[in-house]
Formats: C-alpha cells, structure tokens, sequence
C-alpha cells in the first residue's frame, strides 16, 4: 500500500492569535540543521512498517510556514524521499505558504522542486479582519501571490478563508468569497474561526476582551460558504473543503479515510494502520530539542498508542463521515470484519432514524442536518 508523507516546519515570521499548531515565531531559522534532522528521521523510520517497501503518494509540507524554507531545501527532502522510498510517477507534493512577497518570488523554485501544489493562507481580504486575526500579509499581497502561483505553472492551488470571525458580516463574507474565487484556486478550505485553548484568542476570549459570535450567526455564516462556493464552481466535498471532483486534496483524503500517514518533523504525528487497528505516536514539539533527538538518533518520538479494534473502527466513522460521501458499508466490512450496523447497532440506527445521517445506496453520510451539527454526531461514536 502505499502511503503519505507528512513534513512539519515549524517556523513562522509571527505567532497568530487563533493558531494552535505547532509553530513558532522566529526571525531566522536553522534551516540546514532541520533539513538534516527530517532526512535523518526519514531514513531511520524507512525501515520500519508499514512503509518498508512501500512507495509515497503524496507529501504535504505543512506548519508553520514550509514557504520560509529555500526551494533547495524542499528539493533535497523530496529528492530524499524519493531515493529512500519512492514516489509515485502522480504523487500530489503539496506546500503550503503565506502570501509574502519573499514567498511569491520563490515560488518558480518550488516547483522545480517537485512541488506541484500550493496552499495559501488567504484567510480574509478585508484589511480589519486580517488585522484582528494579526495577519501579517495584505489582500494584494495574497493576489500577488496567486498570480505567481499560476505564472510558475501551478494547475493544483488551494486558498484559505476563515468565517465567523468577530466584526464579519454574511455581507463581507460574501465580499471575501468572490475575492477568493476571483484567484481561480481549484481548490478552496474555508474554517469556522475557533478559540483553541493555549492560543491568545482563547485568554481574550476569557478575559472578555473579544467576544464570538452569536452560534446562529456562525451557522448562518457556515450555510453561506456551502451554498455560494458550489455556485461558483467549487462543490462541497468535507466539513470545510470545496473542490470540483478529482481536485481534492488526496494528502487529506488519507486522513479523513483513516489510512497510514508517516510525520517527519517537530510534534508531528504519524498513524500506522494495521487495516483493524493500528499505532499513532508524536513527535518532540520543540524544534531545537526535534533537531537534537532526530540528528542523533533519528527518533524524536516522544509518544504514542496503540489503536485497539473499537478505537479504529470509531475513528474510522467519525473521519469519513467528514466526507460528503461518507463511507461504503461494504469497506467497513472488509477492513473490520464487521457489519457497520451491528458494531454500532447502539448508535447508527438511531442517527438514521432522527435524520442525522442518511443510509442509501450501500454508503452512510452526513444529512444536512447532521452536517451543522457535526461535532455532535461524531462525539456519538467515541
Ligand atoms: S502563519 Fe499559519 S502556522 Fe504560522 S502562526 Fe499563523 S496560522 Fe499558525
């Protein structure tokens, strides 16, 4: 089988109010010694199962900031993985990257390369919106960007929006949808803002300082994105992802349907699958101590668990019913060895029946209802 590579780069120019993923402001960065250190931890890991002979199918450089890092570097990991490993002759590369204008003028490297999509932190094209979420990038900057995106040649290109953001209106959400659909992406990721504890916008939110909005206005927000980004081209096939069919992000796919995933990189994860179980551990999150543990040992895997058969199977459900398709009752079966309405017959059948999710055709998916409330629905299955 083969599998996906996930690459952690820590780094950022500033730490976002709202962000909760492992990154890290920093005005320089040791970029030749975390080079090292990922193509140390890759070799190490090569030999291990599940990816022991088995090829890459996709790589997703992901942060903090990949874009920071010089197109040699991101060549050197993929020329690594590729000498170690494999990759597949239609394997998607992604990175992601902020629209500086330092970044926008590497992006002809990237996609030397190898790099052959690009996902860009837009978030908003209101300047009062950028400002409040502490972005340090301006709406022409993000235009600029996603023209060098399509000037170096880039067919696969994503853009994020973040809603429901204090101040927003259902007006100026629509004003940031256009905006983005403007840029002809084919792929687009659009968020609802969350307050994650252990970010600043989490301490204000307690302290009172910034307010959420109203939940119906979230949902209201929410069932705006899903009814106009369709209409412009852009189908709703996740939770928060819209991408005409065969443009969806398939390094994505593999979590969302649960399969094997190697994360190289400060506090990055990885999952091995042993289709009805499986193992996930972690990786040292500081990226000084990453360097250290992974240069001179090749691990920095701080911890881990075992995946027992009714965890793998729950996790299994909840993630693909992110999908709007959900999942085929036939591939529960064959990975679990189990009938999906037996091993949940507490809990699918009810679902079913209160109209949160809808059973047709050999496969079970979120109704429409079911989505708004997803977060309920998969807490069911836990
Ligand atoms: S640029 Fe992205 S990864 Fe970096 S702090 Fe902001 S949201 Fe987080």
């Amino acid at each position: 089988m083969a599998f996906s590579l996930y690459v952690h780069i820590p780094y950022c120019h500033a730490k976002c109010p709202y962000c909760d993923f492992n990154s890290h402001a920093a005005s320089s960065w040791p970029e030749a010694d975390y080079t090292k250190a990922l193509i140390t931890e890759m070799r190490q890991r090569s030999g291990e199962f599940p990816w022991r002979g088995d090829r890459i199918k996709t790589i997703f450089f992901g942060g903090g900031t990949p874009s920071l890092f010089d197109p040699q570097s991101i060549a050197e990991i993929i020329a690594t993985a590729e000498a170690i490993f494999g990759i597949g002759s239609d394997a998607e590369i992604t990175l992601e990257a902020n629209p500086g204008t330092v970044e926008a003028g590497k992006m002809a490297g990237f996609r030397t390369s190898g790099v052959n999509r690009i996902s860009i932190g837009a978030q908003s094209f209101n300047p009062a919106i950028l400002k409040f979420l502490g972005r340090i990038h301006s709406a022409d900057e993000t235009r600029a960007a996603a023209r060098a995106v399509h000037r170096a040649g880039f067919t696969r290109f994503n853009l994020d929006l973040i809603f429901a953001v204090p101040g927003q209106t259902v007006g100026g959400l629509l004003y940031d949808i256009d905006q983005v659909a403007a840029l002809e992406p084919d792929h687009i990721s659009a968020y609802n803002l969350t307050f994650e504890e252990g970010t600043a916008f989490f301490a204000d939110l307690k302290r009172g300082r910034i307010r959420a909005l109203p939940e119906d206005d979230q949902a209201a927000m929410y069932a705006t994105v899903r009814e106009e980004l369709p209409r412009r081209g852009y189908p709703m096939y996740e939770i928060s992802n819209y991408a005409p069919s065969g443009h969806e992000a398939r390094h994505n796919l593999t979590y969302w349907r649960a399969e094997s995933y190697l994360g190289l990189g400060a506090g990055a994860h990885s999952f091995a699958s042993t289709g009805r179980g499986g193992r996930r551990w972690w990786n040292e999150r500081g990226p000084a101590r990453y360097i250290e543990l992974a240069t001179d040992t090749g691990s920095a895997e701080v911890g881990g668990e075992m995946i027992g058969h009714r965890a793998a199977m729950s996790e299994f459900v909840f993630l693909n019913l992110r999908l709007r398709r959900g999942f085929a009752l036939r591939e529960f079966h064959a990975r679990f060895g189990e009938e999906f309405g037996v091993a949940f017959a507490a809990v699918g059948p009810r679902l079913i029946e209160d109209q949160l999710l809808i059973a047709d055709d050999g496969c079970v998916f979120l109704s429409d209802r079911g989505l708004e409330i997803a977060d309920s629905v998969f807490a069911e299955f836990v």
